[in-house]
């Protein structure tokens, strides 16, 4: 399914399979989550080179592998996530910050991603998948997951917990911040009790609109929904000392708000992309919680249908492509 103008639906197209480099694998892919990410790429927010194919959330299996290629055979399943490559020399990659790195590749980004039947990663940011993790339900860990993953940690020890957009990544983590013995509070669109009550179901001890205010302040907040105009909403509901993560790409302009709502050393941050140390991390632990997405599955072809249904809010839980369904229309 390939973007070739912005602002345009995908296209169905057939393309010549990828050949893998010394580095890479050629994987057969079997499912690939939909991330807001792809959303704001077809919507033209984000500007990559075109023509592209989207998706950074694959699973899949190696077909085949370049000659310097050690950790994976023919057959291994492995997962893709959005990190696709970097360059090991500046100064974010020299101080365990990759995902900060000057010259990095994201995956359906700068090269082409995991909306298609086949596709090329570079092995060394592929990351093996156990057995107990099912293609469907571990594919939305890979972005959804991991970048959310990472916003998490950025909250410290916070025991009280706010999500402002309860989505893919709120949905995980809920389940990971339960475990952890954390308390979440889900702020969902005005009046979405839906959303509300699949935050309640998950273990959010509170859910309510985002103009709302939760019985307790919060120790932090993850904001997902690429709304700017929450961040002083979340702050008006933090304590002081406490921290609001931005964890998406992409955000409407953050409106101007009273210096007293920061005073008391609360922070502001961002959350930009994972490293493989994130993945590492909530890949090992998520088979102990044990993690278990909820998916729409989606045909392949029916990719602009899903990224529909993210731009409206209309699912709970994850869209996952389900390549095993393709083939239900013909070129
Ligand atoms: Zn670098
Ligand atoms: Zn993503």
């Amino acid at each position: 399914m390939v973007l070739e103008e912005d602002k345009r639906p995908l296209i169905l197209q057939e393309i010549p399979l990828p050949q893998p480099t010394h580095e890479q694998v050629l994987v057969k892919i079997s499912a690939c989550g939909v991330c807001r990410t792809d959303l704001h790429i077809v919507d033209g927010d984000l500007r990559p080179p075109l023509p592209l194919i989207p998706g950074h959330q694959i699973v899949g299996t190696v077909e085949a592998a370049g000659k310097h290629v050690k950790h994976y055979k023919i057959g291994d399943r492995v997962g893709i996530p959005w990190l696709g490559k970097t360059c090991g020399q500046c100064i974010f990659c020299k101080s365990d910050r990759e995902n900060l790195c000057d010259n990095a590749l994201f995956t359906g980004y700068q090269v082409n991603g995991g909306f298609a039947e086949y596709c090329v990663a570079d092995a060394r940011y592929c990351f093996p998948l156990a057995p107990q993790l099912a293609d469907l339900q571990v594919a939305p860990l890979l972005c959804a997951g991991l970048i959310g993953y990472r916003a998490y940690r950025m909250t410290g020890n916070a025991q009280r917990l706010g999500f402002y957009g309860f989505g893919s990544s709120a949905h995980i983590l809920t389940q990971l911040a339960r475990f952890e013995k954390r308390e979440v509070f889900a702020f969902t669109r005005e009046g979405d009790v839906e959303t509300q009550s699949f935050a309640r179901s998950l273990g959010a001890s509170w859910a309510g609109g985002s103009d709302s205010s939760p019985p307790n302040p919060l120790d932090a907040a993850i904001i997902f929904a690429p709304v700017g105009a929450l961040i002083p909403k979340a702050l008006k509901v933090l304590r002081k000392g406490g921290i609001i993560v931005s964890a998406g790409i992409h955000m409407s302009e953050i409106p101007s708000f009273p210096y007293k709502d920061l005073w008391g050393e609360r922070k502001i941050m961002s959350v930009a992309n994972l490293t493989r140390r994130d993945g590492e991390d909530l890949l090992a632990i998520a088979p102990k919680v044990p993690i278990k997405t909820i998916v729409q599955t989606y045909r392949l072809e029916d990719a602009n249908e899903a990224l529909n249904d993210i731009r409206t809010g209309r699912l709970q839980g994850s869209a996952v492509l389900d390549l095993s369904l393709f083939g239900g229309k013909k070129l």
